[in-house]
């Protein structure tokens, strides 16, 4: 409905071209999205490459507006799109001298191997359980209404801007406040969006991290207020508790954790895309990375936490399948949703280690997101409280105490 009034409202401005103001032109894209994905949407594009799942095409503000309607509406596992935009202007143009399209887009297709290798194991129970025993539930559902409390944390409008902020903030009091002069905290930007990426590290040392991210950004308010509680509020909050506790604990780690709030998810991955690219431009090794995109909602009151395992890591995924046994203790279930279906794609796409615990299976997940309905009654602070521990185990267990 929202793609067919937008259509119209461009359509009768672009009826009256010369009347006194120009409807801004729209801005043109390059995205990589499965051919599932791009058979549902009603929107023209130009297809520029195509490999054996994927095309790489280019398309409008209306075509990233249908593809964002067919990821949400989609009943059987396809997945989502990236506007790689910025990464076929500068990777693509570097990577081939005559910046060519299919070798652009076989970079989607199949990913790098990472050249760290590191082993997976249950080495610190007693640090573990001395953080999650000051686990704060209460305090995760107060800035999750304090979040979706805003019209909309879209990527290119001001409260997306504020949202971002905030969280640094934040968590720049937090540090303050119990003493620690081993954080640090910027922002990376999103090239045309206003919403920056918020990057958290906690330690000082160059050693391979890890990093658990979430993603601040919801869609536009223009038709409906958009509260994101759920998506991805859930996530946000499960992060800033897993900041909160680390933080508050004074303990200290051998290996660097990076807390990461990604700018601009829905619109096609492009914070995340950002981030990356950042992390590869510093030469900053990681050696896991922990995806939270939607944690609050239990469908029918089941607690089970699902495991991804499309474009995420086999051994990573197992191992954070350990995690939840070991510490969580709530059943654990696996499941699939294509091609890039959050940010954990833009660091699997790099040759990253990277997994994505999510709330349900890809069918019973919460109905209500991108919708004013994506508010905070429906969801479970008890579900939530659980991807948050299991958020501190993954960061204790691999950073690895040093007091
Ligand atoms: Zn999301």
């Amino acid at each position: 409905m929202q793609i067919f009034k937008k259509l119209m409202i461009i359509s009768l401005l672009s009826s009256f071209h010369c009347a006194i103001y120009a409807e801004p032109a729209s801005t043109q894209h390059r995205v990589v999205a499965p051919k599932c994905l791009l058979k549902k949407i009603n929107a023209t594009y130009t297809t520029l490459a195509s490999s054996k799942n994927l095309h790489f095409i280019e398309t409008n503000d209306a075509g990233i507006d249908a593809l964002i309607e067919a990821k949400q509406n989609q009943t059987t596992p396809c997945g989502g799109f990236m506007d790689v935009t910025h990464a076929w202007e500068n990777d693509g143009k570097k990577m081939n001298a005559n910046h060519n399209a299919k070798s652009f887009l076989a970079a989607y297709e199949t990913f790098p191997k990472t050249s760290l290798t590191t082993s997976y194991s249950i080495k610190y129970p007693t640090e573990v359980a001395t953080l999650l025993k000051q686990s704060n539930p209460p305090y995760m559902w107060t800035r999750l209404q304090g979040l979706s409390s805003y019209k909309d944390r879209y990527s290119r409008s001001d409260n997306g801007v504020k949202a971002a902020q905030e969280i640094k903030a934040e968590v720049e009091a937090m540090a303050k406040n119990h003493g620690r002069d081993d954080v640090s905290t910027y922002f990376v930007t999103t090239g045309s969006y206003k919403q920056p990426s918020v990057v958290v590290k906690i330690g000082t040392s160059n050693q391979p991290g890890v990093v658990i991210g979430a993603h601040i950004d919801t869609l536009s308010s223009t038709f409906e207020n958009k509260p994101g509680a759920d998506d991805d509020g859930s996530g946000t909050v499960t992060v800033l508790e897993v900041a909160r506790t680390l933080l508050s604990s004074g303990m200290h780690f051998n290996k660097p954790i990076y807390l990461i709030w990604y700018a601009a998810e829905e619109v096609g991955l492009v914070g995340s895309q950002y981030v990356v690219d950042d992390f590869k431009q510093k030469n900053i090794p990681v050696s896991a990375v922990m995806q939270f995109d939607m944690t609050a909602y239990a469908h029918k009151n089941d607690l089970t936490m699902w495991l991804y395992d499309d474009y995420t890591n086999k051994e990573l995924t197992a191992y954070v399948e350990t995690l939840i046994n070991t510490y969580v203790k709530t059943p654990v279930k696996h499941d699939k949703c294509g091609y890039a279906c959050s940010d954990h794609a833009s660091w699997t796409q790099k040759g990253y280690n990277a997994s994505m615990p999510f709330e349900a299976s890809f069918r019973t997940d919460n109905p209500d997101i991108h919708t004013s309905r994506d508010t905070m009654e429906k969801l479970s602070l008890a579900h939530m409280t659980n991807f948050a521990k299991l958020g501190l185990a993954f960061a204790v267990e691999l950073a690895e105490p040093s007091n």
